[in-house]
């Protein structure tokens, strides 16, 4: 019987030599032992009485049993559901009364803090480690290293990710096998990955960037990864030689780029470099480029639908531009009021349709019902156009987007225009209640290193640019924005701090 997800990604290689895993102490381990540690997996997780649609949630430390944990998964049946190492113990109450699970692994050091939760919520408890030892670990060793394929079909729950949850509760979305194969299949291809890549993967496992993009296009190219635990530095530049693609978010590229060493020589051997999960500066990508001659790839996607656009390999890779939309992906820009598809050169809300997007919100079907239409199309949220060239740009979030004395303010119009002035190294800009406007404009700014920015100069520089409904009426000058792990800019916490600039 088959199981398409664990076939094609992980039973096929059950004989391959090849190396799957350089690790961070060192080692390889070949994709044939991979197989055979994850199988061991499989057989406790059905010792511990889980079985075909039972969830699994987990929030472990990066390591390669914790991706053994995901193979294991796949092989059983089981859905898989990765949480972020930084939730606490109220959030993973949470996660686990939702979603149902059957076990709960968690870190040795959390143990005695989140099993009562577990236990509260029906969860049984197991441990794994960040070095791969634990209590699922001992129980795996006396296993057997064969483990009998669940049967599975394409429209089956691989997957539970909750999203971020910016706003409001986190949802679960379902994700299917067909869902990520698809996906995973399209980007080898597009990205043109094979046997002879090597990724460089500093990216977290617990969302869809490191877990699916990064993880489900290796194991189907057969090429190997070097796994570091976390993106640091000096370790990433030590191993870029031995790499020839590496996936990031756009902190990895401002990071590496804040060091000489990161050069043309360093990245002779690359040639691939891509970039996702929040949007990458224009600047960025030139400085980029002068400093190693590589252009990157940038694309979009999201938990709920895998990927959907790329720059292409082949071809013009524009700045501030997401790319394409993906083969077998539907594109198409909204208009937010009442859904009706906007011409060209417009700005609306992107909506997606494809075998990627999701199955729905998991025991949440009015959430699905508002977001997911019965014609396939997800609304993502975010706003962007497509120009004349098919090219998308993202222009925010919906939930960003300021409306300010009536007009419609895109952030990313007023920080593109800030980022360009002397001194600016980046910018975040919100909208905050104003007894006039409903809302005014607030721009938080991060100098570049050494400089000081003159906010009165930028004021008067940007009325050259901007209309006035569009100019901030408040500049915050601050070290550093508040990022998630993802890179992703918090503009939340910015409301919530700079709220009453007005009031
Ligand atoms: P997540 O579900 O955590 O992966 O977050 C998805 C969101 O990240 C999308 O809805 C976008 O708002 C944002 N995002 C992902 N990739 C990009 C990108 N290349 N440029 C701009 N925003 C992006």
């Amino acid at each position: 019987m088959a199981n398409p997800l664990y076939d094609r990604l992980f039973g096929r290689h059950a004989g391959n030599p090849a190396p799957f895993l350089h690790t961070d102490c060192g080692e390889t381990i070949s994709y044939a032992e991979f197989v055979r540690r994850a199988a061991r997996l499989a057989n406790a997780l059905t010792a511990l009485g889980l079985g075909p649609g039972d969830r699994l949630a987990a929030q472990i430390d990066k390591s390669p049993e914790a991706l053994m944990l995901y193979a294991a998964c796949a092989q059983a049946g089981v859905v898989f559901l990765p949480l972020n190492t930084a939730y606490t113990g109220a959030e993973i109450t949470y996660f686990i009364e939702n979603s149902g699970a059957a076990l709960f692994v968690c870190d040795g050091r959390t143990r005695d803090t989140l099993a009562p939760i577990a236990d509260a919520a029906g969860a049984r408890v197991e441990t794994l480690n960040g070095d791969g030892t634990g209590s699922l670990t001992d129980l795996a060793a006396s296993q057997p290293d064969t483990f009998d394929t669940a049967p599975r079909s394409d429209g089956d729950l691989a997957a539970l990710l909750y999203t971020s949850g910016t706003t409001g509760r986190s949802k679960g979305a379902m994700l299917s096998q067909r869902n990520l194969l698809s996906n995973a299949e399209t980007l080898a291809a597009h990205w043109s990955f094979t046997s002879d890549d090597v990724l460089l993967h500093a990216l977290p496992i617990f969302h869809t960037h490191g877990l699916f993009v990064a993880t489900n296009v290796m194991l189907l190219a057969g090429g190997s990864m070097i796994f570091l635990p976390k993106f640091d530095l000096d370790r990433m530049i030590a191993e870029m030689p031995r790499a020839t693609t590496m996936m990031g978010v756009p902190t990895f590229y401002t990071r590496l780029l804040s060091d000489a060493r990161f050069d043309r020589d360093l990245t002779a051997g690359m040639r691939l470099f891509i970039s996702g999960s929040a949007p990458l500066l224009a600047e960025t990508h030139r400085q980029f480029e002068d400093r190693t001659g590589h252009r990157i790839m940038e694309r979009y996607g999201m938990t709920e639908t895998n990927m959907n656009t790329s720059n292409p390999y082949d071809g013009d890779r524009r700045a501030g531009t997401v790319g394409l939309a993906l083969p077998g992906v539907e594109l198409k820009i909204c208009d937010p009021e009442t859904g009706a598809t906007l011409p060209q050169g417009e700005i609306g809300v992107i909506e997606v349709r494809g075998e990627n997007v999701f199955q729905g919100y998991w025991q949440m079907p009015e959430k699905t019902r508002e977001e997911l239409r019965a014609d396939g199309f997800f609304i993502t949220g975010d706003l962007g156009m497509i120009d004349a060239d098919g090219y998308v740009t993202i222009v925010g979030r919906g939930k960003d987007l300021v409306i300010s004395g009536g007009f419609n303010v895109y952030p990313k119009e007023v920080e593109d225009a800030l980022d360009q002035q002397p001194g600016v190294l980046e910018s975040a800009v919100i909208g905050v209640p104003h007894p006039d406007f409903g809302e005014g404009v607030v721009a938080v700014l991060v100098p570049q290193p050494g400089a000081a920015i003159d906010t009165g100069a930028l004021a008067a520089a940007l009325g050259e640019t901007l209309a006035k409904y569009k100019q901030p009426k408040r500049f915050v000058v601050v070290d550093e924005l508040p990022r998630n792990t993802m890179g992703k800019v918090q503009k939340n916490a910015l409301r919530e701090t700079y709220g009453d600039s007005f009031t």
